[in-house]
């Protein structure tokens, strides 16, 4: 079986009411990024940043995947299809997506302050700031915190590693070090890329759909489908 790597940002939850943050003016719902996603802002004013992830997480179960979502869930039929997410929704898993890696975390879930792999199911939409885990310690939100470490990138690189096609949608690719995962494909690995926006990166050797993610992505899915099944 082939295997098929999808890159996802920002870009392929938008349609599903999501805002990205790079869209609009380097603010995230109204915040600077700064003051809400980097570690120094939870060390600082962690009542903001609970409250603030707290907001996304009822977002986030309010809305629901997309089409483009939905699409990538047809190609696993008849290829071995791994998403490497830098998105922090679980869209994707509601879709019906089977393998996902979410390199920056995931909303719906807490971790011990102590130990990041100490993991919980937020029961709800609200982690307060009383809650502890099972040593009595705090949680923080299950995020990746700008200055902090990108455990699941090496799991990433590895899936990279073996791709026969990658295809990146909705992000602006600068966000370091997922800019960088595409750089780890194979010679000779099919690559494509969904965004209504070209990105400022080098798209040597890329095919470019320039469309929105509900439109972009069936067109690659049709196309991969036809081509590769003949
Ligand atoms: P970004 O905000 O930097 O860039 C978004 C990209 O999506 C842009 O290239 C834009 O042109 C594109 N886009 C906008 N509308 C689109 C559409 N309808 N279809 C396809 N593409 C569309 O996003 P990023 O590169 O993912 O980096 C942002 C960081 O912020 C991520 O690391 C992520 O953790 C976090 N974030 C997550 C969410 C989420 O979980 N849904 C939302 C906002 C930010």
């Amino acid at each position: 079986m082939k295997k098929i790597v999808v890159l996802t940002g920002a870009g392929i939850s938008a349609e599903s009411g999501i805002s990205t943050f790079r869209d609009s003016d380097g603010l995230w719902e109204n915040h600077r990024v700064e003051d809400v996603a980097n570690f120094d802002s939870w060390e600082k004013n962690p009542d903001l940043v609970r409250q603030f992830y707290n907001e996304r997480r009822k977002q986030v179960l309010e809305v629901q995947p997309n089409e483009a979502h939905k699409q990538l869930t047809r190609l696993e039929n008849d290829f071995d299809v791994t998403i490497i997410t830098q998105n922090i929704d679980n869209l994707h898993e509601r879709a019906g997506s089977k393998k996902i890696i979410h390199l920056h975390g995931e909303i719906t879930k807490a971790c011990s302050v102590s130990d990041a792999n100490e993991i919980y199911d937020i029961q709800g939409y609200e982690l307060k700031a009383s809650d502890i885990d099972k040593n009595g310690q705090a949680l923080r939100p299950f995020i990746v915190f700008f200055g902090e470490a990108v455990p699941m990138i090496e799991p990433a690189i590895k899936v990279c590693e073996q791709a026969d096609i990658l295809i990146i949608i909705g992000t602006s690719l600068v966000v370091y070090p997922a800019s960088g995962l595409m750089h780890y494909c194979k010679k000779g690995c099919k690559k494509y890329l969904v965004d209504p926006k070209r990105p400022n990166a080098d798209l040597s050797g890329i095919t470019f759909v320039q469309e929105k993610a509900s439109v972009g992505v069936k067109k690659v899915v049709e196309e991969i489908l036809a081509k590769e099944l003949e």
